[in-house]
Formats: C-alpha cells, sequence, structure tokens
C-alpha cells in the first residue's frame, strides 16, 4: 500500500509554498519508513523553489534537514527498528558503484547523487519530494543515527548544516594552531563557529556588521569583525589560514583571498545565484588556494552526528508551524533568524490535505 502523505509544496518558481498532499512508495525490503517531527529551512530550499540555480522541477516539497521516528522497516532491513530516532539529509541514494561512493563520498557520486527533493529516484521516473512533510521512505543505507542526547528539534539542522561545514574543517585540518575565518554568521556558518571552535580551532567571524557580534562570542568565536568596515580588510591582510566562505550572496571573493596566509585555503560553501569572478594575483601571491565543498558522505554524516553529541553541539533554533513558512523565507533571505527556522511538523494537520 502506497503511503500518504501530507505536506507543503511550491507548484511553480517564486510561487510561496502551500498545503499539498502526495503519495510515497510502500517501503521495499530495504526501505525505512519514518514519521518526521522537524524539519530545518537551509538556504538552499530557497535557491530552489526560487529556481535560482535552474533546473528547478514543480510541484516541490523541499527540506532535507529531516529528523523523525522510524514507523516500519522492510523486511531485510537490519539497522533500524521501529520506534529508533533518525534523520535524513541532503540526499536518499547514489549509484554506489561509482569510486566516490566506494570511498563513502555518495555526494560526490558521478552519476549524481538521488537529492532528498527535487531530484529522481533511481528507477530513472519517480520524483523525490523533501522534509516539509509527514512521512518519509528511505533507504536504510542513507538513514543515520540520532544520539539519545540529541534533542530532535535542535538536531535538525545538523543533517545539512552541521556536515557541509564539519566536513570542509575536518578535511583541512581545523585545530589547535589554526586559524579559521568563517564568512557569514547564518544557518551554516553558525554551526561552522561551534564545530570549529570544538575542533580547537581559533576562530574568527567575517559578518557583514557587528549586530550578531555578541552571539558570535557565544557561540564559541574568539574574534568578530564587520566586512562593512574597509579597516577589517588591512588589519587581516595574510591571517587565515582556512576561510569558509558561507554566504548565499555574491561577494568579491578577491578581497578575501587576501585575508590568507601563506599556503592558506578559502573554501567555498555557499552557492549564490551569479558567478564569481577571481583574479590569478589573488591566488598566486601566498601559493594561495580556492576550493568548494558539498555537504558530506553518510559516513561522515555519522561522524558528525556522534562528534556533536560528544562536544553537546546543536544548532540554535527558532521553531515555526509550517502555515509560517513563506513568512519564514522572507527573514532568512533578510539575514533575520538566529539561526536556523525548523519546522514543526506536527503543525501539519489532516484537514489541510482536503
Ligand atoms: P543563511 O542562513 O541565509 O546564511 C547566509 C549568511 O550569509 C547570512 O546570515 C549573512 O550572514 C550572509 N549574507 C547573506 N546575504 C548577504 C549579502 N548580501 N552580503 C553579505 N553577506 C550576506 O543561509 P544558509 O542556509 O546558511 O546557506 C548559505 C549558503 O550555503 C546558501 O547559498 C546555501 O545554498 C549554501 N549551502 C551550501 C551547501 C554545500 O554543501 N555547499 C550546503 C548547505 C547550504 P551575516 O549576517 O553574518 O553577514
Ligand atoms: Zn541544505
Ligand atoms: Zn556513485
Amino acid at each position: 500500500m502506497v503511503i500518504q502523505v501530507h505536506g507543503y509544496a511550491a507548484q511553480q518558481a517564486k510561487a510561496g509554498l502551500a498545503p499539498y498532499s502526495f503519495e510515497r512508495r510502500e517501503p521495499g525490503p530495504f526501505d525505512v519508513a519514518i514519521d518526521i517531527s522537524y524539519c530545518g529551512i537551509c538556504h538552499t530550499d530557497i535557491h530552489q523553489v526560487g529556481d535560482e540555480w535552474g533546473g528547478s522541477t514543480f510541484p516541490m516539497v523541499p527540506g532535507h534537514e529531516i529528523t523523525g521516528i522510524v514507523s516500519q522497516v522492510g523486511p531485510k532491513v537490519t539497522r533500524y527498528k521501529v520506534g529508533d530516532r533518525v534523520g535524513v539529509g541532503c540526499f536518499v541514494n547514489s549509484c554506489r558503484k561509482c569510486e566516490p561512493c566506494r570511498k563513502n563520498l555518495e555526494q560526490y557520486c558521478v552519476e549524481g547523487m538521488t537529492t532528498t527533493y527535487n531530484g529522481i529516484e533511481r528507477d530513472g521516473k519517480t520524483r523525490t519530494q523533501g522534509g516539509y512533510s509527514n512521512k518519509i521512505v528511505v533507504d536504510e543505507n542513507y538513514v543515520l543515527k540520532i544520539p539519545g542526547n540529541l534533542p530532535l528539534d535542535k538536531t535538525a539542522p545538523l543533517l545539512c548544516a552541521g556536515i557541509t561545514l564539519y566536513s570542509p574543517l575536518v578535511h583541512w585540518k581545523a585545530g589547535p594552531g589554526k586559524k579559521v575565518a568563517i564568512i557569514g554568521l547564518g544557518g551554516i556558518g553558525h554551526m561552522g563557529v561551534k564545530i570549529a571552535h570544538a575542533l580547537g580551532a581559533e576562530v574568527t567571524v567575517l559578518s557583514h556588521s557587528l549586530k550578531k557580534q555578541e552571539d558570535g562570542k557565544k557561540l564559541g568565536a574568539n574574534y568578530f569583525y564587520a566586512t562593512s568596515d574597509p579597516k577589517t580588510f588591512e588589519k587581516l591582510k595574510g591571517y587565515f589560514d582556512l576561510i569558509i566562505n558561507t554566504v548565499s550572496a555574491e561577494l568579491d571573493w578577491n578581497q578575501y583571498l587576501e585575508l590568507l596566509a601563506l599556503d592558506g585555503v578559502m573554501v567555498v560553501v555557499g552557492i549564490p545565484e551569479k558567478q564569481t569572478p577571481v583574479g590569478s594575483f589573488s591566488l598566486v601571491a601566498g601559493r594561495r588556494s580556492l576550493a568548494g565543498s558539498l555537504i558530506g558522505g553518510i559516513k561522515e554524516t555519522q561522524e558528525m552526528l556522534d562528534f556533536c553529541s560528544k562536544n553537546n553541539i546543536t544548532s540554535e533554533v527558532e521553531l515555526v508551524p509550517i502555515q509560517r513558512v513563506n513568512e519564514a523565507y522572507k527573514r532568512v533571505v533578510n539575514s533575520d533568524v538566529r539561526y536556523r527556522f525548523v519546522i514543526d511538523i506536527k503543525s501539519i494537520e489532516q484537514k489541510e490535505s482536503h
């Protein structure tokens, strides 16, 4: 029997989200059915709903920061049982055969990962729909265990925001003695501050104003600078070993590359709509590198959840009922969220489906 699901969808680009009912597959042998409790609002949802990157398909139920409780398991499932606390992040399948997949880096699958929403299942035809809905069915290999001490609401954002920062911080060895800057103190940026601090790095926030300074320090930042002040760029020239750029809008990357020390790396994780020009001089001076990073694989996402459990790290969240999702989107775009909106899925009422 297919599963009836109620959620919120965008019917076309920039149309806003509204109640929408749809079906999900009956759990197959290796599938886990999950009653969704919470789903974070990632800026990516806003880019996709607005078709800012191109290729969006509608109706679209966004959401890839999902936590919930297992309600049903297929006969061959070994890793989960009914009642388990679980999470689902940005993808729900991959080819499992290519080199990145075999190295637990499914997010770089050569055939392309199956994104949690706005994607196509590996049957080549079924469209995926995300976590702004009350149920989801996912292959057990793409489901995460939520450690017992982490609350489901504040943990939902770790499934994208947490792993998106954990992966590059670990890959580029943020730790004691390393000077790390996080550009943009938003949903993913604030997770970066917490994780980089827990890894033992010196952490600086580069924010467009000093409005969030006090919060930044509480989250674990050692220093906080406003990028609207030109003096910031003079003072910090050649200072950082690692800069992670989380900003969702266009910035002058050259200006930030100048802040790197010898052999420093700037990792781009924010994905603005437009292309950004980079000058050769910004890179050749100081043998600097410009890199990018995309979320993290399933194994590393589990490692991140376990790291956060050990270090008591969760997201700073503002819970919203799903009926306020369009308003929440506007506030995210205006950088007016402290620091992640999380949808309380209980607010999806049956009546909205008729
Ligand atoms: P967010 O909560 O909106 O945070 C973005 C932050 O960027 C804002 O809080 C703001 O920080 C800064 N910002 C926004 N507009 C700006 C502007 N015009 N000029 C300067 N700074 C500005 O968004 P998010 O959910 O953290 O996502 C950030 C970006 O990462 C998005 O583009 C998203 O698609 C992308 N993303 C990428 C991955 C990946 O795997 N690579 C994963 C998740 C998300 P301040 O107020 O501190 O300046
Ligand atoms: Zn995301
Ligand atoms: Zn693959």
